[in-house]
């Protein structure tokens, strides 16, 4: 029986039981039209009303990016070209800040992509504790690059245990409003707590953990980063360039223009992670405040737990950056009973 289970999976994760068993209706029969939410059309009102409120309660806006470069048939292409070319060959830098096993796969990855000479890692948290993951090291002590075409770290390192106890003091923007392009995988500690949103131009996150069911991810994106206030390059100039062209359903332009529609968006994922925060906004009247008391308590309760038996559990991270979220420990000193 459900109701006898406790659950601790980070994600998939614990779903309200009330949410599922609407879901379980609504995968029969959505709203009385005799049709499961599954097998409506992606582009029927219904649907678009059910990713347009989830959009609202979320609070947030969708989108896409790049802002390399400027419109090509303004230019002569091949003066274009080589402008470019040696810009990205001196520098284009993306940062990373490695403080997990989550912001290691993002900074391998575009390597793979870019060349690993375009990318850096302004801070590795393995190098101030025994070349393992389980700090963050100290915001004046990152090397960051001179106009990084962006800065990436993740919010909360889920297999770590190790969650940026804030917005990091590095990267707040000046008082002009000038700063970092800062871009921030929340995967896993999304609605948490109250989050800076103006201080980052990405914000994403997948549904599985803190939102909702497998199969969508949620993108935050500035409208500064999209076109038409960002051009885009046309295939044919990032090929001259030798950068990676995206597949178009992955390009977030793409995905803006069609409100996320423009390939079969899983509508049923929406509803439950539409559900999960209409659940969310009805049980706390003070919004993220009281999910951030909640988690709070729940992580306070099982670290005090911990702490209270030294001889059997090792918490993994340093205390100043414990997650909320994902509680990491081992048992016994070398972990030779687990
Ligand atoms: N980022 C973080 C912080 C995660 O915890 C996870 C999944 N555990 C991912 C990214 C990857 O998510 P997905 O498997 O949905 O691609």
């Amino acid at each position: 029986n459900r109701a006898d289970v406790t659950y601790f999976g980070a994600g998939p994760a614990l779903l309200p039981t009330e949410v599922l068993e609407n879901a379980s209706q609504a995968l029969l029969n959505y709203d009385n039209t005799g049709l499961g939410i599954a097998e409506h059309s992606h582009r029927s009102q219904l649907a678009a009303n059910i990713l347009n409120e989830a959009k609202a309660d979320l609070g947030g806006g969708s989108g896409g990016f790049f802002w390399l470069a400027p419109k090509e048939e303004d230019a002569d292409q091949d003066k274009l070209v080589a402008e470019l070319s040696k810009a990205i060959d001196n520098e284009l830098k993306l940062d990373y800040l490695v403080t997990g096993g989550w912001s290691l796969k993002a900074y391998q990855e575009a390597g793979r992509l870019l060349g690993t000479e375009h990318v850096n890692i302004a801070a590795d948290a393995r190098t101030i504790n025994d070349g393992k993951f389980g700090r963050i090291p100290e915001g004046g002590t990152w090397k960051l690059s001179k106009d990084a075409a962006f800065v990436y770290y993740c919010d909360n390192e889920t297999v770590d245990g190790v969650e940026s106890p804030k917005f990091p003091e590095a990267l707040v923007p000046k008082n002009d409003g000038t700063g970092p392009i800062v871009v921030a995988d929340m995967s896993s500690n999304i609605l948490s707590r109250k989050v800076p949103v103006k201080n980052f131009s990405l914000v994403f996150f997948g549904a599985q953990k803190n939102l909702g069911s497998t199969g969508v991810t949620v993108v935050i994106i500035k409208k500064s980063l999209l076109p038409p206030n960002c051009p885009q390059p046309s295939p044919s100039l990032m090929r001259k360039l030798g950068l990676p062209i995206p597949p178009v359903i992955l390009s977030y332009e793409t995905i803006a223009k069609n409100n996320s529609l423009y390939n079969t968006l899983s509508i049923f994922d929406v509803y439950i992670a539409g559900q999960v925060l209409k659940k969310l906004l009805k049980t706390f009247q003070d919004k993220a405040d009281g999910q951030e008391a909640v988690a709070n308590k729940k992580a306070t309760l099982i670290y005090e737990a911990l702490e209270a038996h030294p001889d059997i559990y090792r918490i993994v991270p340093d205390k100043s950056v414990r997650s909320r979220m994902n509680i990491c420990f081992r048992v016994t000193k070398n972990g030779e009973t687990e």
